[in-house]
């Protein structure tokens, strides 16, 4: 008789990959998925999990996260790894930060969940300040992967490098075979649609690139809303050849209270999202707000931070002397539903996965919105399996993964369709989460073979991954 490490029985099985729909068991050895089918004989695998009346789909992968930056919000280290995998990620994609973090992160509080991270370009950090010369270009991209990133990310819309630079980045990175992420927005546009209309001659006819949360540039800025998504629908259509791009459902934003000695806020960001309540952009009016409960700042707990409104918010924000995150519920829910269930003339979706744009701050929903979207009927439940894993899989070329079958990766996310949230989380066979409660710990980095010698010396175990299979290089296959 066969005998397997683990069985899922009875649960609701989608894999968007095969179109499978149908209540199976999965039967699990040695990281990897043996079986999948009917009435698998529950004595033969050494332990099991009862999935009836759950959703059994192959593990999220998101895309875009925050869980390396030396910057984060968490005082605690790696507290980000513990919020993706309790929000149902098995792998996830950290948008921007740096490895010594990441591993920092991992050793602390690692959740078993495998991440793959893109090098952050700062001036005076990562980057020199001044003018780049291609040659320095060339040997930012390099230093990244050689300390084991997948590539870089480029942050336009908070430190935006001239269209020359930005081209001159993205073709580097395409050369040398380096995962390019960008953030729209260079020193000739802004993190709108302007910066998204500029893409098209920052690629010229070959580039390739990642567009990070496309919701993000369709606020109503420029144009109506409406327009504006339309017309990024258009530039994302126009270039499919040449992008992959993904969306994030969450409602609220995040940016910086701080203020100055005059008690006037310093970003543009929260002093648009106070005068839309109608309160003052200065401290007593965020504090006004925090109050209303329509302002709030972060709070940490042991299993991550969460957003905090009323008095005890009001307490942080002076204890911080207004220098702390601040969040507003204020992101376009009809642009990202809009951008989510947008397909184009060959009935394909225009953008390619969910991302959180997550990871340590407190919004990790992409499944309860998906979730959301699939009783509203915007998603059919395999839709919400491309979006939430197979695209993504496919993105960063993890051709093991995203796909319930045999053979495949044991990664798998159970869902609670009552609940609408993540309920178990799977790692190569391995329970990360179980009945909501993160029980995982470590973890695997997804890295090049560039960047092998530097993960090697951390003693985190680590997973080669060939960035040439990434669908912005090898094309929607
Ligand atoms: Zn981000």
């Amino acid at each position: 008789m066969d005998h397997y490490d683990l069985l899922i029985r009875n649960g609701r099985v989608l894999d968007a990959d095969s179109g499978f729909d149908d209540i199976a068991d999965i039967a699990i050895s040695n990281g990897k998925i043996e079986r999948i089918g009917p009435n698998i004989n529950p004595a033969s695998s050494s332990d099991s999990i009862d999935a009836s009346g759950q959703w059994v789909m192959p593990g999220m992968i998101d895309t875009h996260v925050h869980v390396a930056n030396a910057a984060d919000l968490g005082r605690i280290r790696g507290l980000g790894l513990q919020m993706v995998a309790g929000a149902g990620a098995t792998t996830v994609i950290d948008l921007g930060g740096s490895m010594d973090a990441l591993t920092a992160g991992i050793t602390a509080r690692g959740s078993g969940v495998n991440v793959g991270s893109l090098g952050y370009l700062k001036p005076g950090e990562t980057v020199p300040e001044g003018r780049l010369s291609p040659g320095k270009i060339a040997e930012i991209v390099d230093t990244a992967l050689e300390a084991g990133s997948l590539g870089i990310k480029l942050w336009g819309g908070y430190y935006p490098f001239t269209p020359d630079e930005t081209a001159k980045f993205i073709s580097t990175a395409n050369d040398i075979g380096a995962y390019v992420a960008y953030h729209v927005g260079t020193t000739a546009t802004g993190s709108r649609l302007d910066g998204l209309r500029e893409v098209p001659a920052l690629l010229g006819s070959k580039g390739r690139i990642h567009l990070a949360h496309i919701n993000a540039y369709c606020r109503g800025s420029i144009l109506p809303v409406e327009d504006e998504i339309r017309e990024a629908l258009q530039i994302l259509d126009d270039l499919r050849g040449q992008i992959v791009s993904e969306v994030h459902l969450a409602r609220p934003n995040f940016t910086l209270g701080k203020c100055n000695d005059d008690g006037n806020v310093l970003a543009d960001v929260v002093g648009n999202c106070l005068r839309l309540r109608n309160y003052d952009p200065t401290a007593d009016g965020i504090r006004a707000a925090l109050r209303d409960g329509y302002a709030s700042t972060v709070d940490e707990t042991r299993t991550g931070l969460v957003l905090v409104t009323g008095e005890r918010g009001i307490e942080l924000f002076n204890e911080g002397n207004t220098d702390v995150p601040m969040s507003f519920p204020v992101n376009n829910a009809i642009s990202a539903f809009q951008l989510t269930a947008a397909k184009n003339s060959q009935n394909e979706f225009i953008v390619d996965a969910i991302g959180s744009d997550a990871g340590v701050l407190p919004r990790n929903v992409n499944i309860e919105q998906a979730m959301r979207l699939v009783k509203f009927g915007a998603l059919e439940p395999t839709e919400m399996v491309l979006k939430l894993s197979l695209n993504p899989a496919k993105m960063m070329g993890l051709n093991s993964k995203g796909r319930l079958s045999e053979g495949h990766d044991a990664d798998v996310t159970i869902i609670d369709p009552e609940l609408g949230k993540a309920s178990h989380g799977i790692v190569a066979g391995k329970l990360i989460m179980l009945a909501g409660r993160v029980v995982g710990s470590g973890g695997t980095i997804l890295t090049t073979r560039r960047g092998e010698r530097a993960i090697e010396s951390t003693g985190i175990p680590y997973e080669t991954i060939d960035i040439s299979k990434a669908m912005m290089y090898s094309g929607r296959i």
